[in-house]
């Protein structure tokens, strides 16, 4: 999201580049589903395009308003995505759904700049061995990556121009080195805005995060970088997703990464599986009075048919054994 989009609890989004779509009812906190990416990039067996596309209209029905929909990773490296393209046409055709795709380099940038995406998520990994593993190149030549995407992007005509998100990843600990520097991650984000990033976001990729860390991480690149930094893309894998989310809401972020039944991992860390459940983060904070437009009835209704489709896939999550609790009012109203 962009600054002027998460300016505060309670504001609706503006219209912003066009590559923003209108708005059609004021959220306090934007939930952006990465499951069709994070979810589905450590699964062993190609998930056909129409189930992709299914899982992606289903949450967009309930109300999912920005979905991470594919990465456009060399098909070699992850042959899940080698239909990204079209996913990305059929997402584009759902009436307004702010589409994204992770791109890790200049190339693919320039194809999902070609299949049309109204976001960018480009992601730089702090720890040097992680960003060797995961991109052969270390945290500084991919800093160097991304100022050439944003060179390309200002060669793209503003109509056709995606926004750009800067990701930095394993921020809050490295399943190989261990503890990250919080200076190093506050200087990568310092970078990622002189060159350009629209946005920032900052991912717990291996579950390491604590609530007290999150919010001297986030207070520290805020203060940097100040409300360019918008986002947190929390992993379940040690069972302080939730609790890192309240840390982050305290610390003024209003957008959070979730997948749908708790999907999710790094090919390139091992353990690292597990966002954090759309459904369980949507129940919480409905429950706490923060609207997220999302129909949580809907949303349960995606997970079985989701987890119709993926039989053997590693889902997770609390809501969808207990229920939605006697006498529940979601925030943002619905049938829930
Ligand atoms: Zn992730």
């Amino acid at each position: 999201m962009t600054p002027e989009e998460t300016s505060g609890i309670g504001t609706t989004s503006t219209a912003g580049p066009a590559a923003v779509l209108p708005v059609t009812a004021a959220v306090d906190v934007d939930v952006c589903e990465v499951g069709p990416r994070d979810g589905l990039q450590s699964l062993s067996g190609f998930v056909p395009t129409a189930a992709k596309l299914d899982w992606i209209v289903r949450e967009a029905a309930a109300g999912v308003r920005e979905i991470e929909v594919c990465s456009f990773v060399p098909p070699k490296v992850v042959p899940q995505f080698v239909d990204a393209a079209d996913v990305v046409a059929g997402a584009l055709d759902i009436p307004g759904l702010t589409v994204t795709a992770l791109v890790p380099n200049a190339k693919g940038a320039e194809r999902a700049v070609a299949a049309g995406v109204h976001r960018l998520s480009f992601t730089l990994s702090v720890s040097r061995s992680h960003s060797l593993a995961n991109v052969r190149r270390t945290p500084d030549e991919q800093l160097a990556e991304f100022a050439r995407i944003t060179a390309f992007l200002a060669t793209v005509p503003a109509e056709h121009r995606p926004l750009v998100s800067g990701g930095l990843s394993t921020v809050f600990g490295c399943a190989t080195e261990g503890p990250v520097d919080e200076a190093e991650v506050v200087r990568l984000a310092v970078g990622l805005a002189e060159a350009g990033a629209d946005d920032i976001s900052l991912a717990d990729t291996t579950g390491h995060a604590n609530p007290a860390q999150v919010r001297r991480v986030v207070t520290a690149v805020s203060r940097a970088v100040g409300d360019r930094l918008t986002a947190l893309h929390l992993h379940d894998t040690r069972g302080l997703g939730l609790a890192n989310v309240l840390a982050g809401l305290d610390a003024g972020i209003r957008s959070f990464d979730a997948s749908l039944g708790g999907l999710g991992g790094c090919p390139f860390a091992p353990g690292a599986h597990g966002n954090i459940t759309t459904e369980d983060l949507v129940f919480m904070l409905e429950s706490m009075g923060l609207r997220t437009g999302i129909d949580l009835g809907r949303l349960l209704d995606a997970r079985r048919a989701l987890e119709a489709a993926l039989p053997g896939a590693p889902f997770a999550g609390h809501l969808h054994k207990a229920g939605l609790p006697k006498g529940f009012r979601p925030a943002s109203g619905g049938r829930s």
